[in-house]
């Protein structure tokens, strides 16, 4: 089933960053199509951040959609994300944005579809490069 993934980065060398996470797409990801990457003032969050690098992935994958989420938060984790301030800066961000088959969740833990995509240009024009992949 593939997925569209939402990748940010606002802190340290951003293109290595998200370099570093496309290569632990491993063991059961695939990486189908990337955007390219759009610089992006920040949205919300505290004043005076660093710009963002934004991105979307495409990637098929047999895990379910809560595996997935754990997958992506061990690689926001390795690569030195930390949780301290609500939309402060990040080295790395991934979200799960959309199921192909466009599955609903709402659990405590994922909502699926990412309930700010719509209202984010800084996802939607990427997504918008790669959406011909996810189906
Ligand atoms: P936003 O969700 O507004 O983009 P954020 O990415 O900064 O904000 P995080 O701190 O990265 O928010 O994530 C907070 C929590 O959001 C995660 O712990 C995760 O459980 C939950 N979450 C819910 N739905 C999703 C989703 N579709 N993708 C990623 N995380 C999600
Ligand atoms: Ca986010
Ligand atoms: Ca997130």
């Amino acid at each position: 089933m593939r997925y569209a993934i939402g990748v940010g980065a606002n802190r340290g060398d951003r293109q290595a960053t998200i370099a570093a996470a496309r290569a632990q797409l491993i063991d059961g990801i695939t990486l189908i199509a990337s955007s390219t990457s759009h610089e992006t003032v920040p949205v919300g969050g505290p004043l005076g951040q660093d710009c963002y690098l934004n991105a979307v992935w495409i990637i098929d994958t047999q895990l379910g959609p809560h595996q997935l989420l754990h997958r992506l938060q061990t690689i926001e984790t390795a690569l030195g994300r930390t949780r301290t301030v609500k939309w402060g800066p990040r080295t790395l961000d991934l979200d799960l944005l959309l199921r192909a088959d466009g599955l609903r969740i709402a659990s405590g833990v994922l909502t699926l579809p990412h309930p700010r995509l719509h209202e984010r240009p800084f996802v939607l024009q990427p997504l918008a490069e790669v959406l011909a992949h996810l189906r």
